[in-house]
């Protein structure tokens, strides 16, 4: 079985247009256990060493300026398969391409505003989730 965990952000998009309580509610009907929370905002030089694998992307400018721009919800999510599970419960990366349902679909607005980010891999969930929490804001 692949790795428990995963690292979710509610961008800010999605908290400024209130959007935090339905999509925390989704994420825990699905069946994931909230094991580290907390609401924080990016600076610049942060969200660009979050994002720093897309730095030759041509939206990468664009993309650090948005993470940073307002408030965000940072979270570690527990469940079985938790990295594919939590990939398929937002969808597709274009809201225009999400399954209905999805959180991007019901939420985001558009390619780069898409509400929510999912780690893509168990070790990249390791990194980020060690980006935004230590050791003793992990509750198991
Ligand atoms: N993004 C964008 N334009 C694009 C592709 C991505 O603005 O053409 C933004 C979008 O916010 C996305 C983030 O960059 O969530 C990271 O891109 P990635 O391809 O990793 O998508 P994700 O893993 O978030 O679905
Ligand atoms: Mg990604």
């Amino acid at each position: 079985m692949s790795g428990t965990r995963t690292l979710t952000m509610i961008k800010p998009d999605a908290v400024a247009a209130g959007h935090i309580g339905a999509i925390l509610h989704q994420i825990n009907e699905a069946g994931f256990k909230i094991v580290a929370m907390k609401y924080t905002k990016l600076s610049k030089e942060k969200a660009g060493e979050f994002y720093e694998v897309h730095k030759e992307r041509p939206f990468y400018g664009e993309l650090v300026d948005f993470m940073s721009s307002g408030p965000i919800v940072a979270a570690i999510l527990e469940k079985s398969n938790a990295v594919e599970d939590f990939r398929k419960l937002i969808g597709a990366t274009n809201p225009a391409d999400a399954a209905p349902g999805t959180i991007r679909a019901k939420f985001a607005k558009n390619i780069g505003e898409n509400a929510i980010h999912g780690s893509d891999s168990d070790e990249n969930a390791m990194i980020e989730g060690s980006f935004h929490f230590g050791g003793v804001e992990i509750f198991k």
